[in-house]
């Protein structure tokens, strides 16, 4: 049976030109970058080229580049590391979004539970978060906003140039999740104006567990681990430099390829979205109708017309050979709707019957054919 892989949000392969970067790393030049004599001089060496590369692709610069284990631990550091170094001085205030990914919303839950104030903004029924409504919630005591990019479930972009204007001008500290954008959409720290941002490398083809958070120069972060002192004090363990490695060549090749690999995506994304609704007039297509990450369609089931688990959606696509994700989260056994999709006013049993489909590298117009005559053949058969 011929696979096809329709969940790049979720996760992506290693691009062989990764991996052949990353090798001499775990044998060859194996030093630790804190060492002094010549291996560890070989790996500060690669590790700082690759901290100029990623720095260079998003605008930033080298100094404010600090390496992590990935999206959830940068989120992590971000919100808790503000929060603990501006609290101090009775700055006790969060504002972010009902639609960010857990890795924000949980360390804002528990700051929250430890005696922060935090405003959870709804998104309207796009995904967006208006600015206005940023605006709005900020008062003296606010330390941070945290509103992603784009959102890694319907792929709507966030108006961030607007909402970090809105947070400028209270002097209050801007960072984003811009997991699922670098690579996919123009990131520039500096156009975009904010002063923390969260990447990861697993989603654009780097390996898994290795991740960044840019800091702006001079911001203020504790850190939340402690230790020998690398990455400036602000992320103390021994550095990974091979994954660092494949993280910056990942980077490079992901927007050296941006334009192109993005409007193919975009043509087949579009391609499928037409011929799904031409298909199935009970489809309603989650997300903002332009302002969208090119290569995701999250689709539901209007639960009104039809009645469709998407857990077992996708596991019949996946008997057919077909890896899609529901936009649910599978916690001990019960199916629960994506609270993206609650937060968009999507009523639960519309958002239970959700399929994400996430376009990549290895997809082709064939795919889609095959994609949409299978969805066809699972739904008749899942209505009996
Ligand atoms: N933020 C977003 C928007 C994501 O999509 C993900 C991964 O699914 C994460 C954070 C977590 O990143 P990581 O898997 O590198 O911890």
């Amino acid at each position: 049976m011929k696979r096809i892989y329709l969940d790049h949000t979720a996760t992506t392969p290693l691009d062989p030109r990764v991996l052949d970067v990353m090798l001499p790393f775990f044998s060859g030049t194996f030093g630790n970058a804190s060492s002094v004599h010549w291996y560890g001089q070989q790996a500060r060496a690669a590790l700082e080229r690759s901290r100029e590369t990623i720095a260079r692709a998003i605008g930033a610069e080298p100094g404010e580049i600090f390496f992590t284990s990935g999206g959830t631990e940068s989120d992590n550091l971000a919100i808790k590391g503000v929060f603990r170094a501006a609290c101090r001085k009775g700055n006790d205030h969060l504002v972010t979004s009902a639609a960010e990914h857990h890795a924000v919303l949980e360390p804002c839950e528990l700051l929250a539970e430890e005696g922060a104030r935090a405003t959870v903004l709804p998104p309207d029924n796009s995904g967006r978060v208006d600015p206005e409504m940023v605006q709005g919630a900020i008062t003296d005591r606010t330390c941070l906003v945290s509103i992603m990019h784009a959102n890694n479930e319907v792929g709507t972009i966030s108006p961030l140039v607007a909402i970090a204007e809105v947070a400028r001008a209270r002097g209050v500290l801007v960072h984003s999740d811009a997991v699922q954008t670098v690579g996919r959409l123009p990131v520039s720290v500096k156009d975009l104006g904010i002063d923390l941002m969260t990447f990861s490398a697993h989603k654009i083809y780097g390996p898994k567990g290795i991740g960044a958070l840019f800091v702006r120069r001079g911001t203020e972060l504790e850190t939340l681990f402690h230790g020998g002192g690398q990455e400036r004090g602000k992320r103390p363990g021994t550095e990974n430099v091979p994954l660092v490695v494949g993280f910056a060549k990942a980077v490079e090749i992901a927007v050296g390829e941006m334009e192109q690999e993005s409007a193919r995506l975009k043509n087949l994304r579009d391609s499928l979205e037409e011929r799904i609704q031409g298909r199935f007039p009970e489809v309603m297509i989650n997300g903002h109708p332009s302002e969208r990450l090119p290569h995701i369609l999250n689709i539901s089931f209007d639960s009104r017309r039809i009645a469709l688990e998407g857990e077992m959606l996708l596991m019949n696509m996946d008997l057919r050979g077909i890896a899609v994700s529901s936009g649910s989260a599978c916690t001990s056994g019960s199916v629960q709707a994506s609270h993206v999709l609650l937060a968009m006013g999507r009523d639960p049993a519309t958002a239970r019957a959700t399929v994400r489909f996430s376009f990549g590298k290895s997809n082709t117009e064939e795919d889609v054919d095959t994609v949409v005559d299978a969805l066809e053949e699972t739904i008749k058969q899942m209505r009996g």
